[in-house]
């Protein structure tokens, strides 16, 4: 590991991915992805909540964190992970909207068009591969991926890059108890997590 964080330290940083997850302690982002340093350029925070640009008191730490994974190092990927049992999806599911404002509360805003579309009828639930959702936790849990991907679509830089074949986005699910993540795959308006089988997490 010294060598190769020597090297890391001589040449730089030259990460292929950004991934952005959950603050939760249970989610060890190099055990997730099999990544050592130098391989991730990651952003955290509750909820794994993407802001959508120019939001009015939008949120600059985690766009300027995409613009600069983007536009100067070049990453191949963006990857969104949320995770189960996520206390943000259960406090977005329990929040009323009224009320004192806390810090954590004006946060959470950003999650609210991914209860907005958990509740539109219009539109087919995202789902796992070979079984229904444990609560709504779960539901809103796997909604949310959707649904902060299509924020950072609108992002401009990651809109360009991706428009110009050098950027793939991807959607995450990890399951805790399982230790067992789950890939997005987007066939038109269907929105499937499936099994990753070729990590096996929990050895
Ligand atoms: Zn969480």
């Amino acid at each position: 590991m010294r060598g190769e964080l020597a090297r890391l330290a001589r040449e730089g940083q030259r990460p292929s991915q950004l991934f952005l997850t959950c603050a939760d302690s249970r989610l060890v982002t190099s055990m997730i992805t099999s990544s050592g340093p130098g391989d991730l350029f990651v952003v955290r925070n509750v909820g794994n909540l993407v802001p959508p640009p120019g939001h009015e008191s939008g949120d600059d730490s985690v766009a300027a964190a995409i613009e600069y994974a983007v536009d100067v190092l070049g990453v191949r990927s963006v990857t969104v992970c949320g995770h189960s049992g996520c206390g943000a999806m259960q406090a977005l599911l329990n929040s009323e909207p009224t009320g004192a404002r806390t810090p954590l509360q004006r946060w959470l805003r950003h999650g609210l068009p991914s209860l907005e579309r958990m509740a539109d009828g219009g539109r087919r639930w995202a789902r796992l591969a070979g079984r229904a959702p444990a609560d709504a936790v779960e539901q809103l849990c796997l909604t949310n991926v959707v649904q902060q991907l299509e924020h950072l679509r609108a992002h401009p830089s990651v809109a360009r890059a991706v428009r110009e074949g050098e950027l793939e986005l991807h959607g995450m699910y990890f399951h805790v108890g399982e230790a067992q993540a789950y890939l997005l795959a987007e066939t038109g308006e269907e929105h499937v997590f499936d099994h990753v089988g070729v990590t096996d997490l929990s050895a």
